[in-house]
This record gives structure tokens, sequence and C-alpha cells, in this order.
């Protein structure tokens, strides 16, 4: 199958073809034609599907007939849960539609709100915001929906994991109820149907992947080794491999700061990003470490949050470190979900401490395998990560967060979610069981030849 099937004007497909892009992937096999006949659409698909052009194209092909967009007016609005994923897919809607004579803006909250308010004085065809900010911009009159046509929520999974639900139905109140849903969420969790029932209607339901599996194209597997040692193996397997660029999660914002420090004191070339960051700091740092070349000021090691990195796209990245396993099992899908991207290889890796075999259990029930153990000499766990089960039982569905309260919630709403997240992991983690020791169970392996010992079940 080629673009040229859909049947998308010239200026799309040549702006398609400059992208190099030949065969649509998956996903967009399968929404572009339901979302071109104007259906409402429900999709399953991780980042890195090339999602975004499967709602981007056809809203471009619908609006580039039909009335421009009028004063504050705004003709498809894409709703996104970070700034970056905002900024990302205002980027793509942009590249898709250069060759249109179409406007786009994105909005979100963290940077000043008066160049927004002078960008949507004269109207945007597609506007891609956070949702507080675009509320914010509403109550003061600078936005205005009379003209809209389409409404795609992407990411809707994590916009409601940090507590947008309140948000969206806002949203949602003050759009014409005439109008074209196109909802994208990495998995389909009860939430998510509950939210899509007042949603779409009579959608086309699409799964490019089974439910909660991670990326194929992914290599996985876990380090046992000591809390304390981590900073240091993970300078080890940079330096050892080579590694040009890695993206490295931790769990909380001072874990962040503080491996960077420790990386930047090996001479290792390493920044943050994360809801402390401001966002001029935020799109700088993730510049410098887009760049594919070794320029004065290119960053090797970016150091990210969950909320932060959610939905980033970064061509040719390799590597993801799990530096702290994510507390929430469905993080680690997202997360190594930042490379494999659109078919390329990537390697997810995982530092994981005694402590953290809870949350191992949980990541290796949400995906159904073991994770392969590779110990790396030298850095050998006094305290024993526990040898894992699989367990299979489905697990009871989890109780909705409480929405939060006010309208003025973007870039609270980053920031608190974040905070509060590492809090109760904290929380849990304090309280976790302590395993057992002794359990000597994890076999070695020579130098930093790192021996598989298990075979995941796949
Ligand atoms: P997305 O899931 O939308 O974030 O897209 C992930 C990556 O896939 C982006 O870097 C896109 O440029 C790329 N991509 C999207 N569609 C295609 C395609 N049909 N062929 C090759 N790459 C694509």
């Amino acid at each position: 199958m080629s673009f040229t099937a859909f049947g998308l004007s010239a200026p799309l497909l040549d702006a398609v073809a400059e992208q190099g892009y030949d065969t649509p992937t998956p996903i967009q096999s399968k929404a572009i034609p339901a979302a071109m006949q104007g259906k409402d659409v429900m999709a399953a698909a991780q980042t890195g599907t090339g999602k975004t052009a499967s709602f981007a194209l056809p809203i471009l092909e619908k609006l580039s007939k039909g009335e421009p967009a009028q004063a504050n007016q705004v003709r498809a609005l894409i709703l996104a849960p970070t700034r970056e994923l905002a900024a990302q897919v205002a980027d793509s809607v942009a590249t898709y539609g250069k060759n249109l004579p179409l406007r786009y803006a994105v909005v979100y909250g963290g940077v000043k709100i008066n160049p927004q308010m002078m960008k949507l004085r004269k109207g945007v065809d597609i506007l891609v915001a956070t949702p507080g900010r675009l509320l914010d911009l509403y109550n003061q009159n600078a936005v205005k929906f009379k003209q809209l046509k389409v409404l795609v929520l992407d990411e809707a999974d994590r916009m409601l994991d940090m507590g947008f639900i309140q948000d969206i139905s806002k949203i949602l109140s003050i759009l014409p109820k005439q109008r074209q849903n196109l909802m994208f969420s990495a998995t389909f969790s009860d939430e998510i149907r509950k939210l899509a029932k007042g949603l779409v209607n009579n959608p086309v339901e699409i799964s490019v992947d089974p439910r909660n599996t991670t990326a194929v194209t992914v290599k996985q597997w876990i380090h046992p080794v000591d809390k304390k040692q981590k900073p240091a193996l993970l300078a080890e397997l940079i330096q050892h491999n080579k590694w040009e660029r890695v993206l490295v999660f931790t769990k909380t914002k001072k874990g962040a700061n503080q491996l960077v420090n420790y990386l930047n004191n090996e001479g290792i070339k390493a920044a943050a990003i994360h809801g402390d960051k401001s966002q001029a700091i935020r799109t700088k740092t993730l510049a410098d470490f887009k760049r594919t070349d070794a320029q004065k000021g290119s960053i090797k090691i970016l150091v990210a949050t969950d909320v932060a990195a959610r939905g980033l796209d970064i061509d040719q990245l390799p590597q993801v470190v799990n530096f702290d396993l994510p507390i929430v099992a469905e993080d680690y899908i997202h997360r190594i979900g930042r490379t494999g991207r659109a078919g390329s290889k990537g390697q997810a890796i995982s530092l994981v401490s005694a402590d953290e075999f809870k949350e191992l259990t949980e990541i290796e029930r949400l995906i159904k395998q073991l994770l392969i153990r590779k110990l790396v000499d030298g850095f050998e766990p006094n305290h024993n990560v526990p040898e894992s089960k699989l367990n299979l039982r489905p697990k009871k569905p989890k109780k909705p967060n409480k929405p939060k309260t006010g309208l003025n919630s973007s870039k609270q709403s980053n920031e608190h979610s974040e905070g509060k997240k590492s809090g109760i992991k904290n929380k849990i983690r304090s309280g976790a069981r302590k395993p057992t020791e002794g359990n000597t169970s994890n076999k070695k392996s020579g130098g930093l030849n790192l021996q598989a010992r298990k075979k995941p079940l796949s």
C-alpha cells in the first residue's frame, strides 16, 4: 500500500514524500481511511507507530477545503497532555501541511500567554494545545470554537493519569456538538473506555498492537544492581558500550538532578528535563540532545522524569535506560516506546535494585514476560533481586484519580502530578517488604560480557 491510495491531495503527498515515508505504518493504513470518511476513531497505538500522521493528514485534507478560520476561531483542535508532546505534534502538523495555505499554532502553559493570544487573533486552522492553557485562553476570549470541525485527544491515557479529566470535560462542554472525534491512547483501560463513551460516536476501533505489549523491535533486559551502585554502573555502561545518545528515566526530579551531576563529574555530558525546569530550558535541552553531530553543546545523556519525557520523538534513539523502575507499570511501556520507533531497533535497559522487586513483577505481569537478567562484573548486587515468577492473573481495576479542581491547571497539573506521583512512590517504596537477602540465584558473567540467564516467555 502507498500513501496515494488514501486519496490525499498532491500538497500532502508531496510533503509525505519529502519526509521519506514510502509505506503507511499499520496505524496509518487503518486510521487514515476511517478519518477521511469523517468517522470517529478510537485507536490504541503506542508512541512511535506513526500515529501523528494518522490524524494530521486526514485533518489537513479536510481543512484544505472549506471556509478559512475567522478571527479567534479554530477549525481543528488537538489536545495533548504535555508541552513537549504538544510542540512535537505541532511541528509534525506544520511539516505535513507545509504546502497548504493553512494556519497552525501551539499553546501550552509555562510560557507567556500574550504571544499566544496574538497568534490566535487572526484565527488558526489547526490548534495544538494542552488542556489548562487552552481553558485559560478561552476564559480570556482569545479562542472560540464556532468553526470547530475536528477534535483529537492524543495520548488520552496520560491525560487521565495527569488528572486532566475535569479540564477535558469542560472543553467538551464548550465545543460544538457536531464534530469529528479522533481519540488516541497507548492503552485502552476501562477508564479510557468510560471517557470515550462521552466523546466518540459510533467509532471505528483500531488497535495496531495487542493490548499492553511492548514494541517487538525493542530488546529489553535488566541489570540487577545495588541501589548505591546504579550511577557507577550507568557510567560504566555508557563508556564501555560507547553509547552516544541515551534517554535515562529517573523516578524523581531530585534523582534526575543528582544523576546529571554525577555523570557530568565523570566527564559524560548529561542534562535533565523535568517539571522544575523552565520551558525555555526544557526546549533548549531537548534541542541539544536531538543534535546528531558532536557539535559544541550537544548532550549525550538526557535524564528525564516520566511526565517531561512523555511523547518525545527523538530520531535514532538506540538506548533507553530505566535508572529507576516506574511505579506505574504502564509507564514502562511508555518509556521504552521512546526507542525502536517506526520500526528501527532499540534497547531498553533497566537497572533494578532489590527494593524494586515489586515494581519489576508488576511490569513483567503487564508485558506478560519475564525480563532477561544480566549481571555486570564488578556490579553484582549484595542485595539480590529475588527470582520473579510470571503472574498472569488479571489485576483488579484501580480507582480513578481524583479530579483536580480549578481551571488554570495546565502548568499546575503537569508539575503537580510529577511531584505527587514521586511522593506516592516514596511511600510505597519505604513500606515495601524487603526481599529475602542471600538469594544468590543471579549468576555472574565475566568483564562487561553480559550473559543472559533467563529467556523471556514470549
Ligand atoms: P509518531 O508515532 O507519530 O510520534 O511517529 C514516530 C516517528 O515515525 C516519527 O519520527 C515520524 O516521522 C515517523 N513516521 C511516521 N510515519 C512514517 C512512515 N509512514 N514511514 C516512516 N516513518 C514514519
